[in-house]
């Protein structure tokens, strides 16, 4: 294996070839895109795998539910906040985001089908995917755990057992709106449940509601987590988000390849 390191102004280029003797030949021409990628910021990304990164906002640590309109109204006990009178929903707002929630069903296990351990995760105040305690217990499968509720099912069920610790790791991608009100762009969700890919860039159809189909309605460009109170005490602990965007460039000059002295546009 050849590596050859290829440093110039902003770009570093790792070139990476067999010893079959092309790697010289495609080592003359570099492509270049013209753009000046700002730095991408450093993040810390937390000592163990239950620590928030560095630039998390975070919204459970454990202590208190302070970060949340209602929070009064769920117990925190022993670092676990539980599921009380009505939902609660954060303070702070927030548009495409990554999310990471840690729930356990009840124990013991009481109920069956939509009536055992329901909760759900709502982003932007409006779009559930569902908690529900989905391990050996069958319901309507868009809307068992991490199903987008009424939409579609998870592509597999990675249910640990109710008292187990489920985690949920959403990449969220809010919808635009004209300003007229119409939608511009939908709403997609990539979901990992205990780390198994349960829906990958899933375009929302709309809300969730229980009564009608999913529609979209204009709304604020960034909006609240909220977790639901569906009468049973899951448990919930380890919430961040991060707020996300794209990295950040400028376009200098349009893309072109470079051998040597020589510079060609690419069309
Ligand atoms: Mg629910």
């Amino acid at each position: 294996m050849i590596l050859r390191f290829a440093k110039s102004g902003f770009y570093s280029v790792v070139v990476l070839g067999t010893a079959m003797g092309f790697a010289a030949a495609a080592a003359a021409e570099e492509y270049l895109s013209g753009i000046q990628w700002q730095r991408p910021p450093v993040v810390d990304p937390g000592k163990t795998d239950d620590a928030p990164p560095s630039d998390a906002v975070v919204l459970f640590d454990g202590t208190n539910l302070d970060a949340w309109k209602n929070g009064e109204n769920w117990e925190v006990r022993d670092g676990v906040a539980y599921s009380g009178k009505g939902q609660i929903v954060s303070k702070e707002v927030f548009g495409d985001c990554q999310v990471h929630i840690e729930w356990s069903a009840p124990l013991p296990v009481k109920g069956s089908g939509q009536g055992r351990g329901n909760s759900g995760v709502f982003l932007m105040g409006r779009y559930e995917i569902q908690v529900l305690d989905s391990y050996d217990n069958e319901t309507y499968y868009d809307g068992q755990a991490g199903a987008i509720y009424k939409q579609t099912p998870p592509q597999v069920n990675a249910m640990r057992k109710p008292g187990q610790w489920n985690t949920y790791d959403i990449i969220w991608t809010a919808p635009r709106f004209a300003e007229d009100g119409s939608l511009e762009s939908p709403a997609y969700i990539t979901a990992l449940h205990n780390g198994v890919v349960i829906l990958n860039h899933f375009q929302l159809k709309g809300d969730t509601p229980y009564n009608r189909p999913p529609e979209y309605r204009q709304h604020a460009a960034e909006g609240p987590l909220a977790l639901q109170d569906h009468g049973n005490p899951v448990r919930f602990r380890n919430i961040w988000v991060r707020p996300l965007k794209p990295a950040q460039g400028e376009q200098q000059r349009p893309p072109y390849i470079r051998d040597g002295d020589k510079e060609t546009p690419v069309e």
